[in-house]
């Protein structure tokens, strides 16, 4: 088999993995870049304008025959890990000839985020793959094994074709709500491994991260302080953190108040997978949905006035917030503000920052984290965990998995591997195709 690593190599995000062997072709993920070449955050709007010929030119888009709309010979498939920008981010520039393969979830929730953002990433004839089931696109068999991340459906995969077999980890982690997953592959791992490609976004960190369950146990100690509202500042597809929230409020005794957007998101995922997700409804009975009028209005606008309808029971106006602070659990981010303004007796109350804390200084966060802090006399807490696997679960992986060479990608430390995995490191250059042997 080759592999040809088109972005990811050497940073966090924008990962676009290609495979092939003789006859087949396949992508892993086409995300979008986090960072610039020089390392500077990295803004589609400064190219938006561009055609895809000139996003190659610029090596915004990598210089990749047969995934795009006027290539003539197109790939045989593109397979999406999970539903963040840096895995799917390119979608939409790719040729709706390639049939495209997704967990059934990750696609909901990308179609989620066309709904409310100004993004508007469509997967076409999305084909939808399940956790230990084999799949065969050419003569390449891919194996999906559902991880824990902070990321909601995210994957790893076994790749095997042409008597190789590579396993490539996507962005996962072990101290989340699905941290078992982790556990269950290292104890029965994949045999055989040729190569490896393993994140390692937390290289270089000294931390331990915390387990998902300790966030919990946080919370609750905040949410327990008498007389004060909490909101609670978190990324609203961080569906992990969300069901913390949750369980935290059962145990404080709190009313957890969802924005419609959020509402939808925990419906839709219950409706679409089945899944036992607290969302609105008579089964859950401590969640109140708020409804916000940007994402209202997004609702009529593209699912009609009937999706609203559907959360009226479970209600709750702005002025029950105000009159009932006290009891009063809420999710928020800065569109939100221009609600937040209108509620009288909030203040003193505690802001909960659950976010990486890079986002804090910057535009519309930062404008809404002083107002709260400063205007509102909120008190500031910081509770959060990272997404991705922290440097002991890097070496449990590797443990695990016991591959004969080990290709570092979507981390800024690619040449630590050598020195903290003790195994053969295979430094593959962005766009330079791999043979592997
Ligand atoms: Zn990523
Ligand atoms: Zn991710």
């Amino acid at each position: 088999m080759n592999l040809n690593i088109h972005r990811g190599t050497q940073e966090i995000g924008g990962n676009c993995i290609e495979v092939s062997t003789k006859t087949t072709r396949i992508l892993f993920d086409f995300g979008m870049p986090l960072v610039e070449a020089d390392k500077s955050e990295f803004n589609f709007n400064k190219y938006k304008s561009l055609s895809v010929n000139e996003l190659i030119k610029k090596k915004i888009l990598p210089d990749m025959e047969g995934l795009y709309p006027h290539d003539k010979n197109p790939i045989d498939a593109i397979i999406i890990s999970h539903p963040h920008m840096d895995h799917y981010g390119f979608m939409g520039f790719v040729s709706n000839k390639i049939p495209v393969y997704i967990g059934n979830a990750s696609n909901e929730l990308i179609k989620i985020s066309n709904i409310f953002t100004p993004s508007n990433v469509v997967i076409n004839n999305p084909n939808f793959y399940n956790s230990e089931k084999p799949f065969t696109i050419g003569d390449i068999i891919i194996t999906p094994y559902l991880n824990d991340h902070s990321a909601f459906d995210a994957y790893s995969f076994l790749i095997e074709g042409e008597g190789q077999r590579l396993f490539y980890s996507g962005d996962f982690r072990g101290h989340g709500r699905k941290g078992s997953l982790l556990t269950k592959l290292t104890n029965n791992p994949p045999a055989d491994i040729d190569y490896l490609l393993m994140e390692g976004t937390s290289i270089g960190r000294t931390t331990r991260s915390k387990p998902e369950e300790e966030i919990e146990n946080e919370l609750v100690k905040v949410f327990k302080e008498p007389n004060k509202i909490n909101l609670i500042y978190q990324a609203g597809q961080n569906i992990d953190r969300i069901v913390s929230v949750f369980k935290a409020c059962k145990n404080a005794n709190k009313t957890l108040v969802l924005d419609i957007y959020l509402a939808y998101i925990m419906a839709t995922l219950v409706r679409a997978t089945g899944n036992k997700l607290p969302f609105p409804s008579s089964s859950f009975p401590n969640i109140k949905v708020f409804f916000s009028s940007y994402a209202s209005n997004r609702i009529v606008k593209e699912l009609g006035k009937q999706e609203l309808y559907n959360f009226q029971p479970y209600k709750i106006t702005k002025d029950e917030i105000d009159t009932n602070f006290s009891n009063i659990v809420m999710i928020v981010r800065p569109s939100l503000m221009v609600h937040l303004k209108g509620l009288k007796n909030i203040d003193n109350g505690n802001l909960i920052y659950s976010l990486w804390e890079g986002y804090k200084d910057k535009g519309s966060t930062k404008t809404f984290i002083e107002y709260l802090l400063n205007d509102r006399k909120f008190i500031y807490h910081y509770i959060h965990t990272s997404g991705h696997a922290d440097l002991d679960t890097l070496r449990d992986l590797v443990k695990g998995i016991n591959p004969k060479n080990i290709v570092p990608i979507h981390t800024f430390k690619k040449d630590d591997y050598k020195q903290l995995f003790k195994k053969p490191i295979v430094q593959v250059k962005d766009g330079v195709s791999y043979t592997c042997q």
